[in-house]
């Protein structure tokens, strides 16, 4: 718009515009062409400055001082300061331009900082005006030096060449909403940024452009502290700065005043060499979140409200990227915890178990080292059962007691143990080991119900950051699994050894005859429903009781022994070996025919007879011997005591035939059998 159209809307956003720089933010303008106010900002319509109201004497009496210094502007062509008779200070700047009407932009309504008291009684006698009101309303004005006044005088003459042509009033306006659509832009690119260090640097970039801002921080929350992680125009030191101190810097900056650079708040920038700083909260849904800090500036208002305004938006993106980290990262924990808990349940080996569960644990803390450690069975200590980033075979010589050192104690007590530092942790108090490359660690006990099983250690977190509590309780919801799965497995183990102790026999460790009277049943069974045969074999040592005169009791055992392995080592994986009673035993061949059984009989035959029993050569046959005799189903029986009867009365046959031999049962035997004993 040209300035032949002055209109007082435009004038007004000019006006407004002025007050936008820094320097001349105190002031309050008008626009007066003649005796015509054509706009102002800041003081009231009519009046010079309005400071002291519309009925204070200095009301009254500013036209005639504002007249004059406009004369004065208009003739000499220079700006002009002046005082009206309250004191304040005050500018006209002459403006040229081609309507033909001399026109003046008045600036003023400040006040030199010691006020003149014996002008403040004159003024309050010559018009009964309160003193001591006049005085207060004084205090509340802004003070400026001469100087100051007329660096603000020589600002907006400096301004008005480019208002006089065609672009009139639009330059310090177009600025101004230039900057409110470029903040717009930057906090959509704000908005839509992927990474925390991309949006602080659209921020402190946005900040540097619009506002000319020669040094810049961004100090950002980061665990218990605060860093800084964006600056400009100077180089950080890599020191974190304490939450306390962020906290006193903001409370010291709250009215959006400049604070010097002195003391705790100087020691917060070591290297900045600023003597000021205004600082802007970074907070969001009453999280706070950090401090925007600019150097050495003196900002309008209006441009801090605009930082502000950028501010709030980063804070939000930043706690919304925060929060999805968060959520993204304890999702995937949860999926992850999931997912481990599932494949612990379906390990059946202890060791495995043992060794996933500590794998799992240092993934999900992600800690470098880790030991298990679970009490043994006197109750009195700990045994490492798995580790990582520890040696095994030297971990398994280590004895914890229950109630020492750190494990020790937590095993005892039940209660888990955060350390964030251990040499300042009173609890542990101790130097941090060498081998540990962090000084927080995790003893955390594992429980079934209120049953203490053992202990899981952590140490080193791959991000050499101190467990928090999120790690723990990541750690709970585990280990509440992982005690209970380690605990079944440590019970189903030992039942099954108290299973196999009531089916074996103990001298020689083969199965009992109770274990092989429900194998034949099995076997009955299967046969008869695929029609399928099986054999049983009873073997008995040759001359025992002799060789038991012969060697001794303890001899006899350990020949018994031997011969309990010499038979399992020949019979084959499927086939069922049990100490039957004495000397005797019994061998239950699945899916085998008599014919085929003789191969596995002969091989006990022969492995027996091979093998040097001590002393046998003092026997009858000079050595110790077998004999067997076999019997198949369902040809020779169809019960078990058929057909143990029946391999009975073959094995009765093979020791009359001389011993060390296999008779295989034939009906006959029956018969044979009855007429010895009728005979
Ligand atoms: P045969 O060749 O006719 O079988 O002669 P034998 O001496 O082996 O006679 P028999 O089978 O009747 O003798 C069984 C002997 O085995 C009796 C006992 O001294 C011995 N015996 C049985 N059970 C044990 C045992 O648990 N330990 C020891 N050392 N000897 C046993
Ligand atoms: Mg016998
Ligand atoms: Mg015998």
């Amino acid at each position: 718009m040209a300035l032949s159209n002055i209109d007082p809307i435009n004038a007004t956003d000019f006006l407004e515009a002025l007050r936008g720089i820094p320097v001349l933010a105190p002031y309050s303008f008008a626009l007066l062409c003649d005796n015509e106010e054509i706009a102002s900002i800041g003081r009231q319509p009519g009046l010079y400055c309005g400071v002291l109201g519309e009925n204070s004497i200095c009301a009254k009496q500013c036209r005639a001082p504002l007249e004059k210094a406009f004369r004065q502007a208009i003739e000499t062509g220079k700006s002009t300061i002046f005082q009206c008779s309250a004191g304040l200070l005050n500018f006209a700047v002459p403006f040229h331009n081609n309507t033909g009407r001399p026109c003046c932009i008045i600036g003023g309504g400040v006040r030199e900082e010691t006020l003149d008291l014996s002008q403040m009684e004159e003024l309050s006698n010559s018009a009964s005006e309160n003193g001591i009101a006049l005085l207060e309303k004084l205090e509340n004005v802004p003070c400026a030096t001469r100087d100051g006044v007329m660096e603000a005088a020589v600002q907006v003459a400096s301004l008005l060449p480019a208002l006089s042509g065609e672009n009139t009033f639009v330059v310090a306006l177009d600025k101004l909403s230039q900057r409110l659509s470029a903040i717009t832009e930057v906090s959509t690119a704000i908005d839509q940024a992927g990474s925390g260090s991309e949006i602080t640097s659209l921020l402190s970039e946005a900040l540097l452009i619009l506002f000319d801002l020669p040094r810049i921080a961004i100090v950002l929350a980061e665990g218990e502290s605060f860093s800084i992680k964006g600056a400009l125009g100077f180089t950080p030191g890599p020191d974190n700065i304490k939450t306390d101190k962020v906290a006193r810097f903001l409370q010291s900056c709250s009215n959006r005043k400049p604070v010097a650079l002195k003391g705790e708040i100087a020691a917060l920038f070591p290297d900045i060499g600023a003597s000021q700083a205004i600082c802007a909260p970074l907070s969001s849904e009453n999280n706070s979140l950090g401090m925007i800090v600019l150097f050495d500036t003196e900002l309008h208002c209006r441009d801090l409200l605009l930082i502000e305004i950028l501010a709030s938006r980063y804070a939000e993106k930043l706690l919304r990227m925060q929060k999805a980290s968060f959520y993204g990262r304890q999702g995937e924990i949860a999926s992850s915890l999931l997912s481990m808990i599932s494949s612990l349940s379906i390990i059946d080996n202890r060791n495995e178990l043992y060794h996933k569960t500590m794998e799992m644990a240092a993934e999900l803390l992600q800690a470098s080292r880790g030991s298990l450690m679970l009490i043994d069975e006197t109750g009195q200590g700990l045994q490492i059962v798995a580790a990582r980033g520890i040696n095994m075979p030297l971990a398994k010589t280590m004895n914890i007691r229950m109630g020492e050192g750190i494990a020790g104690k937590v095993a005892k007590s039940g209660f888990h143990l955060l350390v964030s530092d251990i040499e300042r942790d009173s609890r542990v108090g101790i130097p941090n080991r060498p081998r540990f490359k962090t000084k927080s660690f995790i003893s955390f006990p594992l429980k079934v119900q209120d049953k203490i099983i053992g202990v899981i250690n952590l140490a080193d977190k791959e991000t050499e950051e101190a467990f928090s509590d999120e790690d723990l309780k990541n750690l709970q919801t585990f280990s509440d699994h992982a005690s209970l799965m380690i605990d079944r497995s440590v019970s189903l183990e030992r039942f099954q050894q108290l299973e196999e102790m009531s089916v074996t026999d103990p001298l020689t460790g083969l199965y009992n005859r109770r274990f092989l009277e429900s194998r034949f049943n099995e076997e009955i069974n299967r046969g008869s429903r695929l029609n399928q045969a099986f054999t049983v074999m009873m073997i008995d040592l040759d001359f025992f009781k002799t060789y038991n005169d012969l060697c001794g009791h303890i001899a006899g055992d350990r020949a018994l022994s031997k011969t309990a392995a010499l038979l399992k080592k020949s019979a084959r994986e499927m086939d069922t070996v049990a100490r039957y009673g004495g000397e005797e035993f019994c061998i239950l061949l699945p899916s085998t025919s008599k014919k085929e059984s003789i191969f596995v009989a002969e091989r006990i035959r022969r492995a027996i007879e091979s093998h040097h029993f001590p002393g046998e050569t003092e026997l009858p046959l000079k050595m110790l011997t077998t004999s067997i005799g076999i019997a198949s189903y369902p040809e020779d029986g169809e019960k078990p005591n058929e057909l143990i009867h029946a391999a009975d009365l073959a094995l009765y046959q093979a020791k009359k035939l001389g011993r060390n031999r296999i008779t295989l049962y034939e009906a006959k035997m029956q018969h044979q059998q009855n007429d010895t004993r009728t005979g």
